[in-house]
């Protein structure tokens, strides 16, 4: 028996996917949303970690002067859901040479970045815990029709719902995305300078950079969280506890903390970024669209926020 033919439907409920369903829902279309993690947010990520909120995915926001990104943000910061945080960030170099280095305004939020993500979803049908198997020709969501559908994730997942020889599986089959592990560390106390925001760390063959927690919560928490080299995430995907001590090692070193932290976190994400994001906003074709943080180059939030309305813009014409 056929399926009964369901509403547009939007697969991936990160900021792509819930920006893409908010401008289908605002211009009066009936839009479902599917994603297969426990809550909406995908690498828009917090995890409640000994008692408080800790990012594991995004760091922060950025948002670029007169975007409409940054009338979003302007309106977070306005309900106290994101806080200016800081425009510098320190460098660690292989000698543990440090500077500050500046760039533009960044973000951050009380509750968690994720807490965005559910602001984003609040008004939406959104089905968390539906993982979507197959988007065929029509097109098909798990063999019911549907309108139009957009996937709202990296390439390599959308790839596994497509048809590899048809027209939209062609266009992300084979696209390199980089792997990366996020490493919550805790102290009893902050053992590092209150200026230091977050630092690159520069030639280092475990961390790339490191988050101080406390300071972009605005709670002071003696948290940092590092993200690891794709190098280390590699080698360590299928056992990510077992790249903790290079990681300690590493921030211990690039910050000169004496102390062993008290408690350690891991999360992995074995898409974190794109090797090569495209410049291109979308795709669509058929019916099926792709957007996220790998079209719109760079990849960012921001990014993937405008990909996700200009997809959902597309669908509404
Ligand atoms: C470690 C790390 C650090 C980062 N730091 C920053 C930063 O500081 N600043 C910044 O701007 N950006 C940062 N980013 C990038 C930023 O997180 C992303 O650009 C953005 O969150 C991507 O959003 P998205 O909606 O495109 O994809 P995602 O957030 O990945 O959303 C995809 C969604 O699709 C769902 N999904 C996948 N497959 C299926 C399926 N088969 N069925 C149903 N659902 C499915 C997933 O559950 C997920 O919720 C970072 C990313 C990582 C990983």
């Amino acid at each position: 028996m056929a399926l009964e033919r369901g509403p547009l439907t939007v697969v991936g409920a990160g900021i792509a996917g819930l920006a893409c369903a908010r401008v289908l829902a605002e211009g009066g279309h009936d839009v479902e949303v599917l994603d297969r993690g426990r809550a909406p947010g995908g690498r828009l990520s917090s995890r409640t970690v000994r008692g408080r909120p800790v990012d594991l995915g995004a760091s922060y926001l950025t948002a670029g002067e007169g975007s409409p990104f940054a009338d979003v943000v302007a309106g977070w910061v306005d309900r106290g859901l994101a806080h200016p945080w800081t425009d510098t960030f320190s460098v660690v170099g292989p000698d543990g040479f440090r500077e500050r280095t500046s760039g533009p305004l960044r973000y951050g939020t009380p509750e968690g970045i994720r807490s965005l993500a559910a602001d984003l979803a609040a008004g939406l049908t959104v089905r968390s815990g539906t993982p979507v198997r197959t988007v065929t020709a029509g097109p098909a969501v798990d063999g019911r029709p549907v309108p139009a559908v957009a996937l709202a994730m990296p390439a390599p997942q959308a790839a596994r719902l497509l048809d590899p020889a048809g027209p939209v599986g062609g266009l992300v089959a084979g696209e390199v995305w980089e792997p990366a592990l996020a490493v919550v560390l805790g102290w009893r106390q902050r053992r590092w300078p209150a200026d230091l925001h977050g630092a690159f760390v520069h030639d280092d063959p475990a961390v790339a950079w490191i988050a101080d927690d406390g300071d972009r919560r605005g709670d002071g928490a003696p948290v940092l969280v590092a993200h690891t080299t794709a190098g280390l995430a590699t080698r360590n995907l299928e056992t990510p506890a077992a790249a903790v001590p290079a990681v300690v090692a590493a921030v211990r070193a690039a910050l000169g903390i004496a102390e062993e932290p008290v408690w350690t976190e891991v999360q992995r994400w074995t898409f974190a970024r794109p090797a090569a994001p495209r410049d291109e906003p979308f795709a669509l074709v058929d019916g099926v669209g792709l957007c996220g943080d790998g079209w719109h180059a760079p990849a960012k939030v921001e990014s993937a926020w405008s990909s996700g309305t200009a997809l959902g813009r597309a669908l509404t014409a």
